[in-house]
């Protein structure tokens, strides 16, 4: 039986996670939908999230909402929908972002053949330049959406942070549900949701910064490793171990820190630095960037230190470590987002929930 490398979720710390700030938003009029996709809408912990109050369950991939069909809440596909998959994501999702009166209609029209009703979040692009219209081209798109058939316009949403570090200010959250209130009055619409992003929102909401009225988060990256997003800073009463990673010893020895030869790049292109330490205690761990990133990977034993990764091995400096370590040990991490994201959808990770 292969068990290693394996991701191993603890559900109770997750549950925990999930409503420490659930709790919080909520006492501050914001709903928050539970976003699955860094942990593959494994369904179990999707579930611990619906039992710590989450609204809706949220994710960017159509196939990680189907296999939450089960649960009862309002399923939010994240990513804008693909043309090629427009049936489905009325079929699968309650609600959508949108920011292309195309396939608004190409919805509407899904939504009617199909005798159902599908929910849009309007998405405007505050500065992070990703997805979403320019705040000046956001009257159009909702004068062009409003009265298509069966779909409903359900409020107007913004993401900052995920592609080029735009910070959500105080400032950026006025200017949202400034458009909102516009839109709102100027074509007499509901547009109940303000929807101001994900968990790079979080430290706004903990300094009491978020203005009334943002009413939605979609928050994933805070639930699974315990902190907000902007800052990295840790969110009181949660764990940032839920997920732990543990790969195995296949190579333990003395090794001269220092590379030997003509350097030229690695296979990812890069050419890393290294310090002269001397000799070395050094383990090399069955895993790679198949599995992980180097990068987000950080030893639970304080005396190791990850020193870098190929596609398949993981080399992990244990000269410090009081662990008398052995070829078949396991050496367990901490994971950080793009490490999550890389196991759980790697085909070679064993998923164990605790
Ligand atoms: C992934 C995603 C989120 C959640 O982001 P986290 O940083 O995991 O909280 C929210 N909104 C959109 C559009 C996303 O793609």
């Amino acid at each position: 039986m292969l068990t290693n490398p394996r991701l191993v979720a603890n559900r109770q710390k997750l549950f925990g996670n999930a409503r420490a700030i659930v709790s919080e938003c909520r006492s501050r009029g914001i709903a928050v939908a539970g976003v699955t996709k860094s942990f593959a809408a494994d369904p179990a912990l999707a579930e611990a999230m619906v039992e710590a109050g989450i609204s809706q369950l949220a994710d960017s991939r159509l196939e990680n909402l189907v296999a939450l069909t089960h649960l009862p809440l309002p399923k939010l596909l994240l990513r804008l929908p693909m043309q090629s998959e427009i049936p489905e994501v009325v079929r699968y999702a309650d609600i959508s972002l949108n920011s292309e009166l195309d396939s608004i209609t190409r919805l509407s029209q899904a939504a009617v053949a199909q005798g159902r009703r599908h929910q849009v979040i309007l998405m405007v692009d505050l500065g992070d330049r990703r997805e979403g219209v320019l705040p000046e081209e956001l009257d159009q798109l909702v004068r062009s959406a409003q009265g298509l058939p069966g779909v409903e316009l359900l409020g107007i949403g913004s993401n900052l942070t995920c592609l080029s570090g735009v910070l959500p200010t105080e400032a950026k959250m006025r200017q949202l549900l400034q458009l909102t209130v516009d839109l709102r009055r100027r074509y007499s619409l509901a547009l109940p949701l303000v929807s101001a992003g994900n968990s790079s929102c979080l430290h706004l909401v903990y300094q009491g910064l978020m203005p009334a009225g943002i009413n939605h988060l979609r928050i994933g990256k805070a639930i699974t490793l315990g902190r907000e997003a902007a800052f990295g800073c840790r969110l009181p009463g949660t764990h940032d171990d839920v997920f732990t990673f543990q790969g195995e010893v296949v190579e333990l020895r003395r090794k001269p820190s220092l590379p030997d030869g003509e350097i030229v790049p690695n296979t990812f292109g890069e050419r890393p630095e290294f310090l002269d330490q001397g000799e070395r205690r050094r383990a090399v761990v069955a895993c790679g960037r198949q599995d992980i990133d180097p990068g987000s990977l950080f030893p639970l034993d304080p005396g190791a230190a990850v020193v870098g990764a190929s596609s398949d091995h993981l080399v992990v400096d244990v000269t410090e470590s009081r662990e008398p370590y052995a070829i078949g040990d396991g050496i367990c991490f901490r994971v950080g987002y793009s490490s999550l994201l890389a196991a759980a959808t790697s085909k070679y990770v064993k998923k164990l929930t605790v």
